[in-house]
């Protein structure tokens, strides 16, 4: 049994219309003798009212609960495309997440997955040509509903991939492929024929949300390939993989920005040894992940200590970090949620100087301000004020691409 898996993203199954773009997509690989798994999102907006609607009901609503509620968006999708299949004549039925099952642990809003069972699939597939799974969600061991965090249909259609020992997970979506920066950004942006999967797990990482990281990096650790491609148009997309072709003149393979990010300070540290270890082990008791780290003179002998957290955890960092005020004897918190990071990234980094410089040149051509610098082996980050994310990422690419 050949067995090949799709996911569609949200924009893909929104109405009836793309439903059926959806159905040719795979009928065309029905034609090339494939089972097909196809995994589908809710459709665009859906998950974001669905969270809205929790808050309005509860002032704290309860994640087990709130899973429970965002699992119902891909149940509607998976439901409705099924009918569509049945109604040409394929033999299809929809699977939710628990119907597999695909196990995960509880946490919710954020589960990471266990087990799926593969031998229920390949079962349903002797009787069925097409089984349209609910991505996004999965089972505790105990039946209670989970999410796995926003994008997370990528995550289970490369999980699924893994399970049953696919060579390729493809992923349609509102874009042809992986581009040097968003499309919706930078209209001159390029279409990468492919992309490896560090690369891929870095500008995921750093805000590209055209696939969540947690599926680059199942799909790396289990060297299942990645084809990210149009829902519309018939054309190879990128494909994301562990080497990559790639024209020598590319110096950085993308930009991205991430726009979740709030930057706070511990101003007036003492100089002494000991401070940045009770600051940044308060950061993970709270698990809270912190980014680019800075360390400066402050004003008579003391340290400011600034570094970055994801948006959503910024009022929860910067309550732990007040409670050590009086024992660590700092002057003041601050805390700025006015700031975006934006971000190169690209393998090639590695055996060329002067790239940072590059970029640093576009942002000081456009007059950008930089806030922090943070590099590692494949990637740079800079902090900047969140008004001129999209104006650094377009004077970044006309620097590296023209
Ligand atoms: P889906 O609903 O199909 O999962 P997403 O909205 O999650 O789609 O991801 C696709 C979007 O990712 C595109 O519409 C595009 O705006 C955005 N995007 C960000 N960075 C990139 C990039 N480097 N290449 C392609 N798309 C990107
Ligand atoms: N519907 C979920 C979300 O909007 C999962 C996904 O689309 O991948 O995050
Ligand atoms: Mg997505």
């Amino acid at each position: 049994m050949r067995i090949l898996v799709q996911k569609f993203g949200g924009t893909s199954v929104a109405d009836i219309d793309r439903l059926k773009m959806v159905r040719g997509k795979v009928k065309a690989a029905l034609d090339q003798g494939y089972k097909v798994v196809v995994v589908l999102s809710a459709k665009s907006g859906k998950t974001n009212k669905l969270l809205d609607l929790s808050t309005r009901w509860a002032a704290e609503p309860d994640l087990a609960e709130v899973d429970s509620l965002l699992s119902t968006g891909e149940q509607a999708s998976i439901a409705l495309f099924s009918m569509l299949l049945k109604d040409s004549g394929i033999k299809a039925r929809s699977m939710l997440g628990w119907q597999i099952p695909i196990i995960t642990n509880d946490e919710f809003g954020r589960a990471r997955i266990l087990s799926i069972d593969a031998s229920r699939i390949h079962k349903e597939l002797e009787a069925h040509d097409v089984l349209v799974v609910a991505g996004f969600q999965g089972s505790t061991e105990d039946g209670r509903i989970t999410t796995l965090g926003r994008g997370g249909s990528d995550t289970s259609a490369v999980a699924l991939a893994v399970a049953l020992d696919a060579d390729i997970c493809e992923i349609y979506t509102d874009v042809d492929g992986v581009f040097t920066a968003d499309p919706r950004i930078v209209p001159t942006a390029q279409k990468l024929d492919e992309i490896t999967y560090d690369e891929m797990l870095e500008l995921a990482s750093l805000g590209a949300q055209v696939l969540m990281n947690r599926s680059v990096e199942l799909a790396k650790r289990y060297g299942v390939v990645i084809e990210v491609l149009s829902s519309y148009v018939r054309k190879p997309g990128t494909k994301v993989k562990e080497v990559a072709k790639k024209m020598e003149e590319m110096k950085i393979s993308g930009i991205a920005k991430d726009n979740d990010v709030a930057r706070i300070a511990v101003v007036g540290v003492p100089d002494e040894p000991g401070i940045a270890f009770r600051v940044f082990n308060t950061m993970a008791r709270s698990k809270i992940n912190v980014d680019i780290i800075l360390q400066s003179y402050g004003k008579k002998g003391t340290n400011d200590i600034s570094f970055t957290v994801p948006l959503q955890d910024a009022d929860a960092a910067a309550e732990a970090l007040s409670e050590l005020q009086e024992s660590i004897g700092f002057d003041h918190l601050s805390v700025d949620t006015n700031v975006c990071k934006v971000s190169i990234v690209g393998a090639g980094m590695m055996s060329a100087s002067g790239i940072a410089a590059l970029m640093f040149e576009a942002l000081y051509d456009a007059k950008i301000n930089i806030q922090m610098i943070s590099t590692s082996e494949i990637k740079v980050s800079v902090l900047i004020e969140k008004g001129y994310a999209d104006q650094a990422v377009q004077a970044i690419h006309n620097k590296f691409f023209g």
